[in-house]
């Protein structure tokens, strides 16, 4: 950290976590509130769907369903949730699930009250007046999305997802409750832990990181390395999904305060052309572009290390970078992620148009060492 620099911290909506914790939603709303429920099928078919709308006619509150999130969210889902929002007379919005189906309502808080498209609002146009407000109840342990001021929008059309940022979106409030982890499919559980562990590596690694985002990553990357095997194992063990959840939440606010870096730049064009998760994406350039990153700032790998459990005294910096790489290679292995995209059994083609977008997108800007074309190219190649 730089000491005559100017840094920032803005703090995300309430956080309530804990098993249990879903029953607050009871309190947040009122008789004269119509939230639309965003949400999946998935989710709905985990039977996460009927306890929030149990405890909703409980408390005697009206509500409106959109179930039809699919995952990487186009343009067309964000519009037509947005149409269903304006035509049911809602008030507000309940984002249940994951990345997705969070990413979605924050999109629809916009087009509910703002004219123009999610295209526009996504390519920077300006949100003015009052939003419908948010309340995420996150059903993965992985993107932090209910504590940032991002969406992912997908735009078939250019195959280019895009970053929506707005303050205006961030949830007023997020339930974050371990007990609605239960159900995720280990392959699932291991995809969005890894997304959690590149959030809180690449924040703590940013050009833009301080002392506030540097404590909440470190403790994150220690707790997600502690409770990911367990969790995949047994995504019905509390204690290790409890640590998941806000490791990920943890993970979130970092990035959404200083930004991410190489791995998330390659991870956008990797999902689309190579129609791997987010996650999954994630995972496979993390390693590679730690190795990347490591002589710009091998002091901080040292920390990484240790957070990750690994005795490093006595070591050169070099080699506890070496470790800390190790380690994470190591976890993703355990809960079974692949390590190329043959082992996958993708097809590697590297289109110009991959390494213009991973080049030029926001993540690239705060990662440690700058990248030039040819170095994306050779990253994405790491991985055949
Ligand atoms: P997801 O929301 O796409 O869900 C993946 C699958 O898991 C779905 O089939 C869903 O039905 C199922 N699922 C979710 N919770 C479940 C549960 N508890 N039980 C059973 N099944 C369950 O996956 P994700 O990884 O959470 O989100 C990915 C999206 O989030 C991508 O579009 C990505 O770009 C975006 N993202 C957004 C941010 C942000 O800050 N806004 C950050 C990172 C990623």
């Amino acid at each position: 950290m730089d000491p005559l620099k100017v840094y920032q911290y803005s703090n995300p909506g309430r956080l309530i976590f804990g098993p249990g914790a879903l029953a607050e939603l009871k309190k947040e709303f009122n008789v004269k509130d119509k939230p639309l429920i965003i949400t999946d099928e998935g989710v709905a078919r985990a039977g996460i769907l009927k306890k929030v709308t149990d405890l909703l006619i409980e408390a005697g509150i009206r509500y409106e369903l959109f179930d039809r999130v699919a995952a990487d969210p186009s343009i067309e889902v964000f519009e037509e949730a947005a149409a269903c929002y304006r035509q049911r007379g809602c008030t507000s919005l309940i984002a249940l699930g994951g990345g997705s189906s969070i990413d979605v309502a924050k999109g629809v808080a916009i087009r509910a009250t703002h004219e123009g498209t999610i295209k526009e609002y996504a390519s920077g146009k300006p949100v003015e007046g009052v939003l419908p407000w948010i309340c995420a109840i996150p059903t993965t342990a992985g993107t932090g999305s209910e504590a940032t001021a991002v969406a992912v929008v997908f735009d078939p059309e250019t195959k280019v997802k895009m970053v929506l940022k707005n303050s205006a979106v961030v949830p007023r409030v997020a339930l974050l409750d371990p007990l609605l982890l239960a159900s995720v499919p280990p392959k699932v559980a291991a995809d969005t832990g890894a997304d959690a562990l590149a959030h809180a590596i690449e924040s703590y690694l940013s050009l833009a990181g301080h002392m506030i985002t540097d404590a909440i990553a470190l403790s994150a990357i220690k707790m997600i390395m502690g409770n990911l095997p367990k969790f995949v194992a047994n995504p019905q063990d509390v204690a290790a999904a409890g640590q998941m959840h806000l490791a990920s939440c943890m993970a979130g606010l970092c990035f959404a305060n200083v930004g991410l870096g190489l791995a998330h730049a390659l991870a956008h064009p990797a999902g689309v052309y190579f129609h791997a998760s987010h996650g999954l994406s994630c995972a496979l350039y993390l390693p590679g572009v730690m190795e990347f990153n490591a002589p710009a700032c091998p002091e901080k790998f040292v920390a990484i290390a240790e957070a990750a459990g690994r005795d490093v005294r006595g070591l050169s910096a070099e080699k506890a970078a070496t470790e800390a790489i190790d380690a994470v290679r190591d976890l993703f292995a355990k809960v079974g992620l692949p390590r190329t995209l043959s082992e996958m059994g993708v097809e590697f083609r590297l289109e110009p148009k991959m390494v213009d977008d991973a080049f030029t997108s926001p993540p690239a800007k705060s990662n440690p060492r700058k990248a030039e074309p040819e170095q994306i190219a050779a990253l994405f190649a790491s991985v055949k």
